[in-house]
């Protein structure tokens, strides 16, 4: 299939990379390749000052995140800034937490960049819902106690319904999948209500704050306990929220000695 336009004749190029979920050892070496070669780096919240640090020492910086209490920086002039650098010739590398694919817009922003006639790459990464479950020495997906797993959104576009709790929960039971919801602990109250329609009270949940990062921590509950366990634990964003069977392997996992858990 030919495209409508050909990509502009220019040396200029973005990459979206994944800066995984916080441990720069979980970076791809394609990762690490694109964030040397940038000129100009657009950097996302939840990325690490050691992956940034990767970066040529001529490269220019933007932090483009709420650091520093100062407003996010509006999607739409992040956009047009890619956009003029790359026809400028910049190599743009644009640094997002996790994967860019899985939630923060990287899919937005892929769609106005090919709209504006620019070629995109992207540059998967350890998605935090991945890191979070697994740093806790459990897996996703199980034989016995999970057929499935769903990356799902706590946090939905304004003047959207947003995610579908309650046919969620029916599918998850029945189907027997893990749940990893993003962005969940602000609306724990509502999603812990309306998942309680379609799976029991006693189906184990884990929140996990900060994973892979020295100040990672995660308590474990059940779902009918989970806004009195958040609120007890005062477990804030970033955070991951789990919700299945898988969960009830964490404490065993713990109690093994270090060397057999999850790095
Ligand atoms: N693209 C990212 C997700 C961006 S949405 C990814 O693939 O991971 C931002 C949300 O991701 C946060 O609100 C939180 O729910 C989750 N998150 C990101 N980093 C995290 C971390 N280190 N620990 C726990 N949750 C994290």
């Amino acid at each position: 299939m030919t495209s409508r336009h050909s990509p502009l004749t220019t040396s200029g190029r973005c990459t979206l990379v994944g800066a995984g979920p916080g441990d720069p050892e979980l970076l791809t070496l394609k990762a690490i390749k694109a964030i040397q070669a940038a000129t100009l780096l657009l950097v996302d919240d939840l990325v690490s000052d050691e992956i940034v640090a990767y970066a040529r020492a001529d490269a220019r910086i933007v932090h483009v995140g709420k650091r520093g209490g100062c407003k996010s920086t509006p999607q739409e002039f992040i956009e047009k800034l890619m956009i003029m650098a790359v026809r400028e010739g910049e190599n743009v590398v644009r640094l997002k937490g996790g994967d860019p694919f899985i939630f923060g817009r990287g899919g937005e922003e892929v769609e106005h960049l090919r709209a504006a006639n620019i070629d995109v790459q992207v540059i998967n990464g350890i998605t935090a819902g991945l890191a979070a479950v697994t740093s806790l020495g459990v897996p996703l997906t199980h034989r016995q106690h999970a057929h499935g797993v769903v990356f799902v959104t706590g946090h939905a576009k304004p003047g959207d319904q947003g995610t579908d709790w309650r046919a969620l929960a029916d599918t998850a039971h029945k189907a027997k999948l893990t749940l990893v919801i993003y962005m969940g602990v602000s609306g724990a109250g509502r999603i812990q209500n309306e998942l309680l329609t379609g799976l029991p009270a006693s189906t184990p949940v884990a929140v996990i704050q900060n994973a892979t990062l020295a100040t990672q921590r995660h308590i474990t509950t059940t779902l009918g306990q989970l806004t009195d366990a958040i609120s007890a634990s005062g477990m804030a964003s970033p955070s991951i929220i789990v919700v299945g069977d898988v969960v009830s392997g964490v404490a065993a996992a713990q109690e093994l000695p270090a060397q057999f858990r999850a790095a």
